[in-house]
């Protein structure tokens, strides 16, 4: 089968988020089952520049937005069994920033939206499905129904759009994307582009599309409610046998505590002992007391309100009171900078918090923590909880979307569980949790063990996940039958 995946970000080349994860560790996987897969994202300026030393250029032209003509190149690299293409226009990607600022994201997006269908021919690429990631590429399919689909090239076209994040739309005035695309006056209404007043790339994604995912079975349910739903349940409700929820797997290979060159020792789940190595370290290099006893809480991840930080604000006072250890890594609001700065110097040697991107320091915090704390509102998927059981680093999460998936909290009636879990969106519910989780950790080291070995030894590779991309891909190309989403998946 020919893919096309189009994204605003992938791994190694960028990333911001859990979507440059999946795009990166997916395209892989379905080629090496002997697809022919290939990426488009754009050459943004943060892209290292062995990477673009390699690149070979492939076909350039001009993109019509409106009345201005841009340059467009094409630019590619071949690794790991796929085509990664990147859309280059100094004009809307050579700039200091990824996202924001610059107030002309629709355009941006929008140039990227039609490179890339125009594109297709040039550099002669006929994919059987174009899966595109989020709003950035969501005029993709919006575009190629409404101007592309009547050009024998792209009639047999089929594609699937995926959400990781609902709460990012691309919502933008009306006639601003109308100059940029020329989409006429009768698109405009509820049924087709218009969203409350406005134009959504991600809205129109939804109504174009031919099949649309989202990363956990969990979150395709509870984006069609209200409380999740970020004003586009009703859509999502309307479309509900043709959204599936297919859970994200890890790069196994990146994240590997037994082979990982970032952290202090090596260890596996049969032998754990190197652990307690990757912890001494980890305290020594974030200038926290030394002590193999006090359990470590870590928590990895962008500082936005999603990942449920104002419970962590609520209830820091009672945490500290306990013997615990807190390290924090991310990037984001200022609110959460300050409150994790307060933190550090208020405990000294016993809060850590670091506001950078920093790849290698992730790794050592999920091999050197006890505990990864993820209460978040709301979580589509969710790697870092993942990451965290991988590394034998026991979760206490709030039980939504992919954290509910992937995480079962501890039962001592039955034994059952992998980590620690609440429901209610209470700081207090969460605090009870993680008293719970050290009373374990202190006074019942089996059950610690246990969890620790449960989580470490899950299959978190993309070969379940891959096989359910490509049985929709089939179902959606008539190949195969397609199941509906409420029938569960073999
Ligand atoms: P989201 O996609 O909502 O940001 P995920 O948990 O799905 O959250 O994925 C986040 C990914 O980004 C994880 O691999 C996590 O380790 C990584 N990450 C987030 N912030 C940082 C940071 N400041 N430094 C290094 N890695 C980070």
């Amino acid at each position: 089968m020919k893919i096309l995946f189009t994204a605003s970000e992938c791994v190694p080349f960028v990333k911001t988020g859990g979507l440059a994860d999946v795009v990166g560790a997916l395209a892989p996987v379905l080629a090496r089952q002997g697809h022919d897969v290939r990426v488009m994202i754009p050459l943004y300026a943060h892209i290292p520049q062995h990477y673009v030393e390699k690149m070979e250029h492939v076909v350039d032209f001009e993109v019509q937005l409106g009345w201005r003509r841009q340059y467009c190149g094409i630019e590619k690299l071949v690794d790991n069994g796929v085509t990664w293409y990147f859309v280059d226009s100094k004009f809307y990607f050579g700039r200091s920033y990824i996202y924001g600022m610059g107030g002309d994201e629709y355009e941006r997006f929008g140039f990227f939206c039609r490179a890339i269908l125009n594109s297709l021919p040039l550099i002669g690429f006929q994919p059987d499905i174009i899966h595109s990631h989020d709003w950035q590429s969501g005029m993709v399919p919006a575009l190629c129904k409404i101007q592309y689909a009547h050009l024998p090239f792209y009639s047999g076209i089929r594609h699937i759009f995926t959400i990781h994040n609902l709460q990012y739309q691309g919502i933008f005035g009306i006639k601003e994307v109308q100059d940029v695309l020329g989409l006429g006056d009768s698109l405009w209404t509820n049924d087709k582009l218009e969203c409350f007043g406005c134009a959504n790339f991600l809205k129109a994604a939804l109504v174009y599309t031919d099949l649309i995912t989202t990363v956990s079975p969990s979150y395709a349910e509870e984006i069609q409610t209200a409380y999740y739903g970020e004003r586009l349940d009703g859509l999502l409700r309307a479309r509900k046998h043709q959204l599936y929820g297919v859970i994200n797997g890890l790069d196994v290979v990146d994240y590997n505590p037994a082979t990982d060159p970032h952290i202090a020792a090596d260890y596996t789940a049969e032998d754990i002992s190197g652990k307690a190595a990757c912890k001494a370290a980890l305290q020594k290099e974030l200038g926290l007391d030394i002590d193999p006893d006090v359990p470590i809480i870590g928590m990895v991840g962008r500082l936005s309100n999603q990942k449920g930080l104002d419970l962590v604000d609520y209830i820091i006072g009672d945490l500290m009171a306990e013997n615990v250890q807190l390290v924090v890594l991310g990037m984001g609001e200022s609110r959460y900078v300050n409150l994790f700065s307060w933190a550090e110097s208020e405990y000294k040697g016993r809060v850590a918090a670091r506001f950078t991107m920093d790849s290698g320091l992730a790794h050592r915090i999920y091999a050197g923590c006890d505990m990864f704390l993820m209460p978040s509102q709301f979580e589509p998927c969710g790697l870092s909880q993942m990451i965290a059981m991988r590394y034998g680093t026991v979760p206490i999460v709030r039980e939504t979307g992919g954290l509910r998936d992937t995480v079962l909290s501890y039962n001592e009636y039955t034994g059952d569980g992998n980590g620690f879990s609440f429901f209610n969106y209470n700081a207090h519910d969460m605090l009870h949790v993680i008293q719970r989780a050290m009373k374990y950790y202190h006074a019942d080291k089996e059950v610690w063990r246990l969890l620790q070995k449960r989580g470490m030894s899950g299959d978190y590779t993309w070969d379940a996940s891959a096989a359910k991309y490509l049985e929709l891909y089939r179902g959606v190309r008539g190949e195969a039958p397609l199941r509906d989403p409420s029938e569960p998946a073999d």
